[in-house]
């Protein structure tokens, strides 16, 4: 196959001799992008392709999904149901029943000793939608118990916390089409062309036409900042100080919508009361973006006709994310700015499927945004799948960033983990080191056995990945797309489907509760169970999804039967003709007042530490670490550093140093670069025992997510280079 130019020098791409091409949604990050994977004639994957008829991607991959083929073979693949009494004992291979069964008796003989909700399950936003409905079903239905969280509460919860507290309920109101209306975008701690490439494709395609101001709000100097109107380089965790600093200027200059206000949110007096105290010069001071900078910002923003904002972990990840993401929210309604093209509040999500497990988990509450404090939601789930209303929980239980502390102090006994790997990616790993250790059962289910957090469990389950499996999962714009089963799962493995379904059995022993084997059967449940809800689904299946390279919801019955065609099914949420979730259907402006509560630097620990991702990789590297060319652009662990401060402490470039915070220590390589400030360093998360033996990880008050971005370290030089390159690699290692 020939590209480019034809004379000279033409690129060639090597005939891997595919013979069939199978359609699935990439299962790395939330843009949703549309791939198929070619398979040899021996039926091997062997190749990945991005799907041009697809609106997402348009054909195109990032670096993660064009090497995705890789996956169904890569090391570490878990090929044997596992089982032990002690967690430091040698594995014994056993058989599928023995492990169940196992698993069975320990949740029941914890919850019988200790209570309910002494057995925790934290689940992923990595698995397909039927099968996080499943599990909400086992749990909430069967199970019975109230600490069921989701690693996405390290990620998204902030969003989902700020999305509910402004508008009445979760899910984000704009979509991809936005930055083709636009006028203004700025970029709340969102660096896109490395978390989210393919957004970062589409929106540079829009600006590029159409050259609307880009403003990037970020301490570093990201890649999306280098592409840049304007850059403001932020002091970490004071984003609410200059949202409310913008619409001070905003009020004071009469740049607000007030028709807008008024016919669609509550608080108005309230959060002009609060912004009052913000002026420009006073915020300048704690933000560090200058008044001049505010002021032109805000009316650039308020004065566009249609302004968006994204963000990503920079928002979430702080002790302020939830009022950061209400902050955008607030920004956005007092100009007007939602549900109109080109004018959103849009979190960009993390992982694959972290919007079908927030719709459809049953984490947080019960399906479908459905509130567990709400006695007519518990009824109706409880009528619908026949359980009774009473064993569901009033509450919801603990986050799973509060699960950890609860087994340190002995209430939770038991785990489930699934497909998830806190020993990597929670902070503070030697106390989570310690809790693991405490555990008196813990069951691991994962397409991989090397796992760090496999090292406690009493059994391990090896689940299916990704195209093993059939279903769908959900983007950022809440389109869902198909996964469809492209390999078998290897050896003993099994889909998570089959497992929870198998579990199910065993605590389902009257058969009361329905759990189909098909996830086309599931989904159309779901659809039921969705009727009228904000989230509608009703029209959809999984044929109609994969026929129009997905359908963002709300895409309804009626729209079907009315042959509105599913492309515009749901492009925008809160339009003028919709209301919010709130009951009188006003969404909430909410003052914000500002609480320095972040752990800073000081004489003894100077430096910033903020930390983030790579292109190359993918969390905690469980899967690109293992494929050879993800893995072989950033195999170890590094800092970026200033010049100045690499000069002031004597350190060159590419010699290894020493972190320290008052936790733990890491060693790491340093980069200087002139991305960072004097008194800031940034650090790569992917690395296992690295960036979170050093984190502190102080929580939101709202959404219990962790502050990874906001922690303080000194740094230290190493003698001995040849040590510490030994120490770094195997830090790298699996
Ligand atoms: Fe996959 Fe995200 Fe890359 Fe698209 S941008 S190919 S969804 S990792």
């Amino acid at each position: 196959m020939l590209f480019g130019r034809t004379q000279k020098n033409p690129i060639k791409i090597a005939d891997k001799g595919v013979v069939e091409w199978k359609y699935a949604t990439c299962g790395y990050c939330s843009t949703g992008c549309s791939i198929e994977v070619g398979l040899n004639a021996e039926g091997k994957p062997v190749s990945s392709r991005g799907v041009a008829e697809a609106d997402v991607n348009r054909g195109k991959l990032c670096l993660k999904g064009i090497f995705e083929h890789e996956l169904f073979d890569s090391a570490g693949r878990g090929t044997e149901v596992k089982i032990r009494d002690h967690w430091h004992q040698p594995w014994k291979a056993t058989d599928w029943d023995p492990a169940l069964d196992k698993v069975h008796d320990e949740i029941r003989r914890i919850q019988e000793k200790y209570g309910p909700d002494a057995f925790a399950i934290i689940s992923t936003g990595q698995m397909l939608t039927e099968e996080f409905y499943t599990l909400g079903k086992l749990t909430r239905g069967l199970i019975g118990t109230n600490n069921y969280d989701g690693n996405t509460t390290l990620c998204m919860s902030s969003a989902v916390s700020g999305y509910k507290r402004s508008f009445g309920s979760d899910g984000p109101p704009g979509c991809y089409e936005d930055f083709e209306h636009t006028d203004c975008l700025i970029a709340w701690g969102s660096n896109l062309p490395e978390q989210h490439p393919i957004i970062y494709w589409r929106m540079k395609e829009a600006q590029e036409k159409r050259g609307f101001p880009l403003i990037v709000i970020d301490p570093r100097v990201t890649m999306l900042a280098q592409n840049a109107h304007m850059h403001l380089p932020i002091t970490p965790g004071t984003d609410v100080v200059l949202m409310n600093a913008m619409m001070h200027v905003i009020f004071d200059e009469g740049l607000e919508d007030r028709r807008y206000i008024e016919a669609n949110t509550n608080g108005i007096e309230e959060l002009e009361a609060e912004v009052a105290i913000y002026n420009p010069v006073m915020a300048a001071k704690i933000c560090g973006i200058d008044e001049d900078t505010i002021r032109n910002v805000a009316r650039l923003y308020a004065k566009a006709d249609a302004s968006m904002s994204i963000w990503t972990m920079g928002i979430n990840q702080s002790t302020h994310g939830s009022d950061g993401v209400v902050g955008i929210n607030n920004l956005s309604l007092v100009t007007g700015n939602i549900g109109k093209p080109g004018g959103t509040s849009l979190s960009i999500t993390g992982q694959c499927n972290a919007m079908g497990t927030r719709e459809w988990s049953s984490c947080s509450g019960l399906p479908n945004y459905r509130v567990l404090e709400n006695a007519e939601h518990r009824n109706e789930v409880a009528k619908f799948w026949n359980v009774d209303p009473e064993f569901f929980p009033k509450k919801r239980g603990l986050y799973q960033t509060d699960i950890y502390p609860a087994i340190e102090s002995g209430q939770i006994k038991g785990l489930w983990l699934i497909a998830t790997n806190p020993m990597s990616s929670l902070p503070n790993t030697a106390r989570v080191r310690k809790a693991m250790e405490s555990l008196e059962f813990c069951v691991v289910q994962d397409c991989y056995e090397d796992t760090e957090s496999a090292q406690y469990a009493h059994v391990y389950l090896p689940a299916g990945t990704w195209a093993e499996k059939d279903g769908v999962m959900t983007n950022t714009e809440r389109r869902i797309n198909v996964v469809k089963p492209i390999a078998a799962p290897p050896g003993q493995a099994k889909p998570d489907l089959w497992i929870f379904n198998q579990v199910a059995k065993r605590f389902n022993k009257d058969d009361k509760v329905s759990f189909p084997d098909k996830s086309a059967d599931i989904f159309l449940e779901m659809t039921k169970l969705s009727e009228g809800r904000l989230a509608d689904i009703s029209g959809m299946n999984h044929e109609l999804i994969e026929e129009h390279r997905g359908i963002q919801w709300p895409y309804t019955r009626e729209q079907l039967d009315t042959g509105e065609t599913p492309p515009s099914g749901g492009k925008r949420i809160y339009t003028e003709d919709a209301s919010f979730t709130y009951s009188d259907g006003r969404a909430k402006l909410i003052p914000l007042p500002f609480v320095d509560n972040n752990e800073v630097p000081d004489e003894k620990f100077p430096f910033w530490l903020n930390t983030g991702r790579l292109i190359e990789h993918w969390h905690g590297r469980t899967k690109t670490g293992k494929l050879g060319n993800n893995n072989k652009y950033s195999p170890i662990p590094f800092i970026e550093i200033n010049p100045d401060a690499a000069a002031e402490l004597g350190i060159a470039h590419g010699e290894y140093v020493r972190l320290v915070s008052p936790r733990s220590d890491a060693v790491v390589m340093a980069m200087p670069t002139q991305r960072v400030a004097k008194n800031m360093i940034f650090l790569p998360f992917h690395f296992h025992d690295c960036a979170n033996r050093l984190t502190l990880g102080l929580l939101d008050p709202h959404s219990r997510q962790p502050a990874y971005k906001q922690s303080a370290v000194r740094i230290e030089t190493i003698a001995d280079q040849k040590a510490a390159a030994k120490l770094s690699m195997e830090m790298r290692a699996f």
